[in-house]
C-alpha cells in the first residue's frame, strides 16, 4: 500500500474508535495527531526506516507463504475451517473465504497442504514486527509524560523519577500508533502474504493494486496535501469517513473486538497473512500460476477482468485494513489502561 492508502487506514481507524469503541481516551491521544499519520503511517516504507538486516529491505516487513514440503507437515497445516475460527466473523475477509467455493474447484486439496512464510532469518515476518512494536509501545506508554499519565487510570509510581524529557510525548505516542498501523494494513496486502514473483512489487499486480487504491483515495490524503496546513481534527476525520462511499464500505455495526481467545498480537496476524495469502491463491490460482514457474505472471487487469470481482477485494481488504488496525490499537491501550 502505499503513502496515501496507509494515511488513510489510520485516520480512518481514529474515526471508527470514536465512533465503535469506549476507548475515548485512546482517540484523545489520536486524534489531534490525526494529520500527521501521513508521516507515521509511510515510515516504515521509507527505505531508510528497513535497515533492520543485512540484505533485504523488507526483513520484517512481509510473510511470504510457499507450500511447504520439510518434515513438519502438521504445523503448516491449517485448514478451512481452522482457520475461519481463528479470524473471527468480524472481519470481511472470514466472509469473503467462508463464500467462496473457487479454492475447492481449483485445487480440492489447497486447504490440505502446508505453506510456511519464505523468511530471510528466523523472526525477522511481519507478524513479529507487529507484535514487538505493540509490546515495546506498551512500555513506552507507561512512561508517558504527565498528559498520557492522565489518559491513563491507575498510579504508575516510579514515572514521578523519570526526568520529563525522558517521558513519552502525546505526539511521539501518536507516531507510534501510526507506524504500528502500517504493518496492521500490511498484513492485508495478498501480494505481501505471498512468495511467487507475480506478487513482487514490480511484476505487473503488486503495484497496480495499490495505485488502484491510492486512486481511490484520492489527493486529499496526499502527505503534502495533508500537512499544508492545520484542519480541525474533526473535519480530518469526516473526509477520511466520507471515503467508505467510494470503496461501498459500511463501517457502521463494525465491531472493534478484542483479539481472539488464547491470541496474541502474533498469532492473530499468523493467521489473518495466512488468510492474505489465501487471498492471494484466490486472486491468482496456483493452477493457472504456478508457485515454481518465477517467469509466470498474473497482470492486474488479466486476473481483475471481472469489476465485480476486483470491488470485492477491494471492499474486503479496505474494511479489514481499517478495522484490524483498530483491534490492535485498542489492544495494546487495554494492555496498560486495563490491565
Ligand atoms: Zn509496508
Amino acid at each position: 500500500m502505499d503513502q496515501r492508502t496507509h494515511t488513510w487506514i489510520a485516520i480512518r481507524a481514529i474515526a471508527l474508535l470514536e465512533d465503535r469503541s469506549n476507548e475515548k481516551n485512546l482517540v484523545k491521544l489520536l486524534k489531534p495527531y490525526a494529520q500527521e499519520a501521513s508521516v507515521g503511517a509511510w515510515i516504515p516504507d521509507k527505505i531508510d526506516a528497513k535497515r533492520s538486516g543485512a540484505g533485504s529491505i523488507t526483513d520484517n516487513h512481509i510473510i511470504k507463504m510457499e507450500p511447504y514440503t520439510g518434515s513438519q507437515q502438521d504445523r503448516f497445516k491449517t485448514d478451512k475451517t481452522k482457520l475461519l475460527k481463528n479470524l473471527g466473523n468480524h472481519r470481511e475477509i472470514h466472509k469473503f473465504l467462508d463464500n467462496d467455493n473457487s479454492l475447492a474447484s481449483l485445487n480440492p486439496n489447497w486447504w490440505d497442504q502446508a505453506y510456511r512464510g519464505d523468511i530471510p532469518k528466523r523472526g525477522y515476518h511481519l507478524p513479529n514486527r507487529i507484535m514487538s512494536l505493540g509490546v515495546m509501545m506498551r512500555d513506552l506508554l507507561i512512561m508517558g509524560n504527565r498528559t498520557i499519565d492522565r489518559l491513563i487510570p491507575g498510579k504508575i509510581r516510579f514515572a514521578q523519577y523519570l526526568p520529563d524529557n525522558a517521558r513519552t510525548t502525546e505526539e511521539a505516542a501518536a507516531m507510534y500508533f501510526f507506524m504500528l498501523s502500517h504493518f496492521v494494513a500490511d498484513a492485508s496486502m495478498p501480494c505481501h502474504c505471498d512468495n511467487r514473483k507475480l506478487a513482487s512489487y514490480d511484476a505487473g499486480l503488486h503495484k497496480e493494486m495499490e495505485k488502484h487504491w491510492s486512486k481511490i483515495i484520492g489527493t486529499d490524503f496526499e502527505k503534502k496535501n495533508l500537512l499544508e496546513e492545520f484542519i480541525e481534527p474533526d473535519l480530518v476525520l469526516e473526509i477520511a469517513r466520507d471515503v467508505d462511499d467510494e470503496f461501498d464500505v459500511d463501517f457502521s455495526n463494525a465491531s472493534i473486538k478484542d483479539l481472539l481467545p488464547k491470541h496474541d498480537i502474533w498469532l492473530e496476524f499468523m493467521y489473518y497473512c495466512r488468510a492474505s495469502f489465501a487471498l492471494a491463491c484466490i486472486i491468482a490460482p496456483p493452477d493457472r500460476y504456478s508457485y515454481t514457474d518465477k517467469t509466470v505472471r498474473a497482470p492486474f487487469n488479466q486476473v481483475f477482468a471481472d469489476a465485480n470481482f476486483l470491488m470485492e477485494v477491494d471492499k474486503l481488504v479496505i474494511y479489514d485494513a481499517v478495522l484490524n488496525t483498530a483491534i490492535v490499537w485498542k489492544y495494546v491501550w487495554n494492555k496498560i489502561s486495563k490491565e
